[in-house]
């Protein structure tokens, strides 16, 4: 079968044997696979990572020894990959599981390929009213909603999501069907107006401005600005005894005053991955519209021109399709 590996920053489409289910493990189609930042992170080398990446897909099942009546059925998976003995594990926490891989990103092959081998119990049946592209955003979307889980999010919050791009977007998309009161702000108008179209309200921010003396500041705060500076910001605009939400992963570290976190006892929490259960329920009955994020989708003999594509700054969705 076909699939992609990063080899000292070069794009390689290359031919590999196919993958067989092992006992609890399913081969996977792959039908669609979105581009993320993570998959350039992993490009630029940042994770020492080898083997096949991509970790936002949806597909058909092959091959399931232990679920044959799964065999057909489209799909996406979880990409927490837990060893399954550890106190994490066996408490539905895979994804901080120490011994954890993950799907495309640490020690385990990845969906920009014909086929991907997940564990069974990381697999989750897509309705068929979920068409494969708002599928392949089951996995962001998830990410995006973890904050509904960690947050006791009440209506009359006065809340801001920090960061324009997709998963700032898909945050507040979100998070506006808790908190009617949300604010979205970003650089770029490009996410900001797919987001305003569909009921969030937002605004253009600029570098050199003083957003606290625009704005005031919130009860909630999520940085999704994608930057180590970012969540400075975030901070100078928490409340007193506000949350702050820290989305932003990067290879850089951030230096934050937190003597103010301190005295005016905020409380931050990070946030990762999340259920997809939840995330396709709202896919489902249509609470937002993901695929108004899709710039372009090619074939996925195309990847490489893919792949540059959503390297540009600015990019929204790239998309593959793999197979029909
Ligand atoms: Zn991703
Ligand atoms: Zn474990």
């Amino acid at each position: 079968m076909q699939v992609i590996c990063f080899n000292n920053n070069h794009v390689e489409l290359t031919e590999k044997s196919y993958p067989t289910a092992g006992k609890n493990q399913a081969v996977i189609q792959v039908l669609m696979s979105g581009i993320c930042r993570t998959d350039m992170e992993l490009f630029d080398g940042y994770y020492h990572f080898t083997g096949v990446p991509g970790h936002e897909f949806v597909g058909r099942v092959v091959e399931a020894v232990d679920a044959t009546s799964l065999v057909g059925r489209r799909v996406v998976a979880d990409i927490n990959v837990g060893c399954g003995a550890c106190s994490y594990c066996r408490t539905g926490r895979p994804k901080h599981c120490l011994k954890r891989l993950v799907i495309g990103i640490k020690d385990w092959d990845g969906a920009f390929a014909d086929y991907v081998r997940v564990p069974l119990c990381n697999i989750h049946e897509v309705d068929e009213s979920i068409d494969d592209v708002s599928a392949v955003f089951t996995e962001p979307l998830a990410a995006a909603l973890d904050i509904s889980r960690q947050v006791h999010l009440k209506p009359d919050m006065k809340a801001v999501v920090l960061g324009g791009g997709k998963l700032g977007c898909l945050i507040a998309l979100a998070l506006r069907h808790y908190l009617p009161h949300l604010l979205l702000l970003g650089r770029h108008a490009k996410g900001l107006d797919i987001a305003a179209a569909q009921g969030v309200t937002t605004a253009l921010i600029s570098n050199d401005e003083s957003l606290v003396e625009r704005l005031g500041r919130f009860d909630l705060v999520v940085d999704a600005t994608g930057r180590p500076q970012g969540v400075n910001v975030a901070l100078d605009l928490t409340a007193p005894q506000g949350v702050l939400v820290i989305k932003t992963t990067s290879h850089l570290s951030s230096t934050l005053n937190l003597s103010r976190v301190a005295v005016e006892e905020i409380r931050m929490i990070g946030s990762r991955c999340g259920d997809f259960d939840q995330a396709l329920s709202f896919l489902k009955h249509r609470l937002l519209d993901v695929a108004r994020f899709v710039e372009a989708v090619y074939s996925f003999a195309e990847f490489g021109v893919a792949f540059e594509h959503a390297r540009r700054p600015g990019a929204l969705k790239v998309l593959l399709r793999h197979a029909l």
